[in-house]
């Protein structure tokens, strides 16, 4: 993979911070966009911008086609069975709210459990709390090993006959662990439960295939695979989001509007009520494409190879710990001995080093591992070598100047 190609497509990436040339280790946070992207957006809004579905003049049939050309792309890019299992929503938060609101309430009673961990991100626990509290259900934790990982047995011994749902990230972006979903699938499906799968930090970075992880709802943002921000994406089995009401009421999502009552379209739309995500949705598919064209297997090869590699030089370092398993997608969370990550942070972004420090919206997981917040450094396919030693010498300033 040709990084130094890859980075002249990312402009941002081209500055100095506090005068030193900006190394971005926050791409889990959200990624940079490549100037394909930012171009197609523009040349959306200069071109081709009109409401979609409605007008029957010829720049709304553009904007019709970009619309539903992006979702096509999209059903491509995960393996979805049919186009209209891919629902655009603002992302991985409002996609998983939508299920819980939508299939929770209406197949979710007291006596009925939800099955989480505590790996999760507060945006595949909160929707899951509040349906709890909603339908008198329980949430109930897969316990974790000491490493931050799941094992089956630990699946098979939580999930019962009572579960309904089960939500579980695809890779947690704290640990960096990946977890087995297609056998935790199989799994619920045995209990005869549905699984939503939260992909934030995986589809970014690996192929995803949902048929053949065989889960029933998929969720995925994509400000964090080089799109931008506001446009998100819901996968969900066709039957199972027939069978489901909408949660938000309004224009564009509706088929016949009466005085006392009214009826939906069709899928996707009665999931997208109001004028939506058009401009997002042209991003998304440019990143698609563009992530596409350079292979995920050379994304995730590199990514690994950038964490090797930090790892390697990490584990020659005194007063660190690290958090998460061994194996883990290209993530390092971790606290400098007696340090306060937000001070690590600091000294980092004063070389122009960019990493994220706090709770990471994950607080059941920071006290789990007895923490009030951590560092984290996170690779995308614009990181090198270089990025990675800038950031282990930021990391020895840090601590000889706290030391
Ligand atoms: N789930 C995981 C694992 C995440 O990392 C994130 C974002 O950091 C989210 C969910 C929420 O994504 P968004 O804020 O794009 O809705």
């Amino acid at each position: 993979m040709d990084v130094s190609a890859i980075r002249q497509d990312f402009p941002l990436l081209d500055q100095e911070v506090n005068q030193h040339p900006l190394v971005y280790l926050d791409s889990a946070a959200t990624s940079q966009k490549p100037a394909q992207v930012i171009d197609a957006v523009n040349h959306y809004y200069r071109r081709d911008n009109s409401n979609v579905h409605r007008g029957v003049h010829s720049i709304g049939t553009r904007a019709t086609e970009s619309y539903e050309g992006a979702r096509k792309t999209v059903q491509s890019f995960i393996n979805a069975e049919h186009v209209e299992e891919v629902i655009f929503t603002r992302g991985t938060t409002a996609s998983i709210n939508i299920v819980a609101n939508s299939y929770g309430r209406a197949n979710l009673s007291t006596g009925d459990e939800i099955v989480i961990t505590q790996m999760e991100h507060h945006s595949n626990i909160i929707p899951w709390q509040q349906l709890a509290k909603q339908t008198g259900a329980s949430l109930k934790y897969v316990p974790m090993q000491s490493d931050g990982t799941l094992t089956l047995a630990d699946v098979e011994n939580t999930i019962t006959q009572s579960t309904k749902i089960v939500a579980i990230t695809h890779v947690s972006n704290v640990l960096g662990t990946i977890n087995p979903i297609k056998e935790i699938v199989k799994i619920a499906h045995q209990n005869g439960a549905v699984v939503l799968v939260d992909g934030a930090q995986a589809v970014p970075h690996m192929k995803v295939d949902v048929q053949d992880l065989d889960c029933d709802f998929y969720a995925f943002s994509g400000h964090k695979m080089c799109a931008p921000t506001g446009i998100g994406v819901l996968y969900g089995k066709k039957q199972l989001l027939e069978s489901m009401e909408p949660v938000e009421f309004g224009g564009e999502m509706i088929d016949f509007v009466g005085l006392y009552d009214s009826t939906w379209k069709e899928l996707p739309w009665k999931f997208e009520g109001g004028t939506p995500i058009i401009a997002g949705a042209v991003g998304l598919k440019t990143a698609i494409d563009y992530l596409t064209d350079i292979g995920f297997e050379k994304i995730t090869a590199h990514e690994k190879m950038l964490t090797d590699y930090a790892m390697e030089q990490l584990s020659a370092f005194d007063g660190i710990d690290i958090y998460g398993p061994d194996h883990r997608a290209g993530l390092i969370t971790f606290n400098l001995t007696d340090v306060h990550p937000h001070d690590t942070a600091t000294v980092l972004d004063a070389y122009g080093i960019a990493v994220r420090a706090g709770h990471h919206c994950a607080q059941p997981l920071m006290k789990w591992l007895d923490v009030t917040a951590t560092a984290r450094a996170s690779f995308y396919l614009y990181n090198t070598k270089d990025d990675v030693d800038r950031f282990i010498n930021g990391l020895q300033s840090a601590k000889e100047f706290f030391g």
